[in-house]
């Protein structure tokens, strides 16, 4: 599903890039908060810039503690590697990034398979959910974990209803799993529907953010969960050599994000309302309703493939991303302005 980044030597600079919200550049102001960060050891406990970190996002999201990792994707690791066995089964959206994106980790460090759900918009249904528990015998693998993405990225940055994730929560525990949230754009979901962080997190045994998507910092992202969770997560960080030095320097820039990087996602998303209006006035294109900062063109009736597309976009400058066989995304963030909207209309407008 995800495509790697085209790369063409001889494509002209990238003036609007609508790739993913990964490709934000730390801010001067970020820049300087890193500068003057207190540091000290990480791995021993004595670094004050991520322990400030990790106590802030353990308060956001309702948590007893967190632990700073380097990126998401060892979120989601370090998190199955202490929820799961080997032979054990993990439930998530057949979508997930976990099975998609993540190079097979569940499968090849954890030696846990995902079982994917089928369901529009990276949703399941606790119906879904039921339908695939079985009784535990000794034929089957264990399932141990239910993983669920907030916002779902494939899923066009969806927003699961709080209700539906807290029955499908119950419907886990109660059948004696473990739960764990995927929040890369947990904070999108947020802004977007005004639901606290720690309300979605609530029935979640783990949930991190990802501060090097829309909160625009270079790396950095913080799994939660209670004071006995992740005390045994700790040794799945120091086995994948995720315990740091002075790594204050970066969560520094994750502080700052904090304080200014949230509140102003409402304007990427309606950044990406607007682009999503203006595409679906392009004839070829259907265009999901973007409900956060991730707009999905499907351009089979274009004529033209995703990546013939993507490629006139880019000899323009604008960049976006191939997702399948027929789609296209654009991600809006903290370097899109409003302006770079209306000159990606008008580019599509003039393939087209
Ligand atoms: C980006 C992303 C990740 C991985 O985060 P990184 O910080 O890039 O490792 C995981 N899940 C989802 C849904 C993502 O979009």
């Amino acid at each position: 599903m995800y495509a790697p980044l085209p790369l063409d030597p001889t494509a002209p600079p990238v003036t609007i890039n609508l790739f993913s919200d990964t490709q934000t550049r730390p801010s001067r102001a970020m820049r300087e908060a890193m500068l003057d960060a207190e540091v000290g050891d990480e791995q021993l406990g004595l670094d004050p810039t991520v322990n400030a970190l990790c106590a802030r996002v353990a308060a956001l999201l309702g948590k007893e503690a967190a632990m700073f990792l380097p990126s998401g994707a060892m979120c989601n690791s370090v998190a199955i590697l202490t929820h799961c066995r080997p032979g054990d089964e993990i439930i998530a959206h057949e979508s997930a990034h976990i099975i998609e994106a993540e190079g097979g980790a569940p499968w090849a460090l954890a030696g846990a398979r995902v079982h994917g759900l089928h369901g529009a918009r990276g949703f399941f249904t606790p119906d879904d959910l039921r339908a695939s528990l079985r009784a535990p015998s000794r034929y089957s693998a264990p399932q141990t974990l239910l993983e669920v993405e907030q916002t779902s990225n494939l899923g066009g940055g969806a927003i699961w209803p709080l209700d539906v994730l807290n029955q499908l929560a119950g419907i886990a525990h109660e059948a004696g799993m473990a739960t764990h949230m995927d929040g890369a754009r947990l904070m999108n979901a947020v802004v977007a529907s005004g639901i606290a962080a720690a309300d979605y997190a609530a029935p979640f045994d783990t949930v991190w953010i990802d501060f090097t998507k829309g909160l625009g910092a270079p790396l950095g992202a913080v799994l939660a969960g209670s004071a006995e969770v992740i005390d045994r997560a700790w040794r799945w960080k120091q086995r994948l050599g995720g315990a740091l030095r002075q790594a204050g320097i970066c969560a520094a820039a994750c502080l700052y994000a904090l304080d200014h990087n949230i509140d102003r996602l409402a304007q990427d998303h309606a950044n990406a309302r607007r682009l999503a209006a203006g595409l679906a006035g392009i004839a070829g294109l259907q265009v999901e309703t973007p409900e956060t900062n991730l707009v999905y063109a499907d351009v089979a009736a274009s004529g033209r493939s995703p990546n013939d597309w993507a490629a006139s976009l880019r000899a323009q400058g604008i960049m976006v991303s191939v997702m399948g066989r027929t789609r296209l995304r654009l991600c809006t963030h903290l370097d899109v302005t409003a302006g770079m909207i209306e000159t990606t209309i008008a580019a599509f407008a003039a393939i087209n």
